[in-house]
């Protein structure tokens, strides 16, 4: 736990002299206890308080950054051992090695992999970075290749190989996986390259003597791996994590190299149970991109914000360009109703004008039963989106199962309205036996 508002003004100056932007010295102590401010506001703060609010600020999983620009990855700092308690905060980094022994192969696979993306659900999934393995081939010309919008991770056992990467590619902070490195080379590329690193040992108490040595040193961005099988990991991830949270002991995201797993199936489960126990990074072979969608989806469910409805704007969306003529749909923004809606409308092929009700993020059944999706809403929604102007009829498709709304709507909207399907499984079909006369 970080220090309270309260607990931090007890060690300002006290003399409200606002230097800090804020109005006396309590407004700062809650700004920083929250977060929304930073200790160096305060000029007059002594550097001792400075660096103990720093030290108590620090979640117990250490937070590891690594690669730069559009491709910087932020893990661990999380806070709960399970999400609902609060939510998870950063997602793990989801890796797909390719190795060096064929250059032309490596630009293939590290092209596709950095072309991949998918939206669902109004969430765009792709791959975080890229990792390059040696064996044998020419590890530094790949480091120089590989794609500048995925994060870089190098694999190999020998420290000069990577040494050569390093200078190959000095600007792109990546997280080095090296079993054969010396405290004095992670010391060396921390400082020299700005790279994260991933220790190795047989017990977790070598890997915090460890991480010991290292932090003395002002190496920061740690991974932590066990020479293991993958259940006594697990065990070690979940251990680590209660230790953090309930004694807030410092530890650090774990890195699963999975690459030695043969089976897909296999791996992808044992992929989706390092994630689910708390991985900081997982490493996968290269395989079709589309096989990652499964574990795609579980990081992005598990590392919802629990406490925020997933939702999407608002407001008016085209399908399949509408004109004049074309019917007009209404449901709420909860994203997944969007989804379902939106995709079943765009499978028909038939134009649409779909608008999207603000409940807040909720589901229809879930807003009509908590009188959010009303005609009053529905009124507002056909106002602001202008629809009226971009349709030469006055006729509102609603799902059957708010169908008791058809007289308020029409009361109050003077817009008819018609009943379309329950589920909107049903969407493309009923669109295509669609009467359009009875938008005339
Ligand atoms: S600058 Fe420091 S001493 Fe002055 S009001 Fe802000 S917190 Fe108080």
């Amino acid at each position: 736990m970080g220090m309270t508002g309260l607990q931090i003004y007890k060690l300002l100056p006290k003399t409200n002299c606002k230097k800090c932007g804020y109005g006396a010295c309590l407004a700062f102590a809650m700004a920083l206890s929250s977060g929304k401010t930073k200790a160096e506001q305060c000029p007059d703060m002594s550097e001792q308080l400075k660096l103990q609010i720093s030290e108590a600020s620090l979640t117990p999983v250490r937070e590891v950054v690594f690669g730069s620009g559009e491709a910087l990855i932020k893990v661990g700092a999380e806070k709960v051992i399970y999400r609902h308690e609060e939510t998870f905060y950063n997602k793990p980094c989801l890796a797909v090695s390719i190795e060096d022994s064929n250059i032309d192969n490596f630009t293939v696979q590290s092209r596709s992999i950095a072309d991949f993306k998918m939206e669902r659900a109004g969430v765009t999934f792709s791959v975080d970075a890229v990792a390059i393995r040696h064996s044998g081939g020419d590890f530094a010309a790949a480091a120089r290749l590989s794609p500048r919008n995925k994060a870089l991770i190098l694999i190999a056992d020998e420290p000069e190989i990577i040494g050569e990467a390093l200078k190959a590619s000095p600007d792109r902070k990546p997280l080095i996986i090296c079993r054969g490195a010396s405290c004095d080379n992670i010391i060396d590329w921390s400082i020299n390259y700005e790279c994260a690193v991933a220790l190795f040992a047989s017990s977790f108490e070598e890997l915090h003597s460890e991480a010991d040595k290292l932090e003395c040193k002002n190496v920061k961005n740690i991974f932590f791996s066990l020479h293991s099988t993958l259940k006594e990991r697990l065990i070690a991830s979940s251990a680590s994590r209660r230790s953090a949270v309930y004694f807030r002991q410092r530890t650090y995201p774990f890195v699963y190299m999975l690459n030695d797993i043969i089976d897909e199936d296999v791996r992808l489960i044992s992929a989706c149970a390092a994630l689910m126990r708390y991985a900081g990074c997982i490493v996968l072979p290269f395989s079709e991109p589309a096989s990652l969608l499964p574990l795609l989806t579980l990081s992005s469910n598990v590392y919802s914000d629990p406490r925020r409805p997933a939702q999407v704007e608002p407001g008016i969306y085209k399908i399949n360009e509408p004109d004049n003529t074309s019917p007009v749909f209404i449901t709420t923004n909860f994203s997944l109703t969007h989804f379902l809606v939106s995709s079943e409308i765009e499978v028909s092929r038939k134009p649409v004008w779909l608008l999207i009700a603000d409940t807040g993020g909720t589901s229809l059944l879930t807003a009509w039963a908590a009188d959010k999706f009303n005609a009053e809403i529905i009124d507002k929604t056909l106002r602001e989106t202008g629809i009226g102007d971009k349709v030469s009829h006055r006729t509102l498709v609603i799902c059957s199962h708010v169908a008791s709304l058809k007289k308020s709507v029409e009361e109050k909207t003077g817009w008819k309205v018609i009943i379309g399907t329950g589920d909107s499984s049903g969407i493309s079909s009923w669109l295509k036996n669609f009467n359009m006369e009875l938008l005339r």
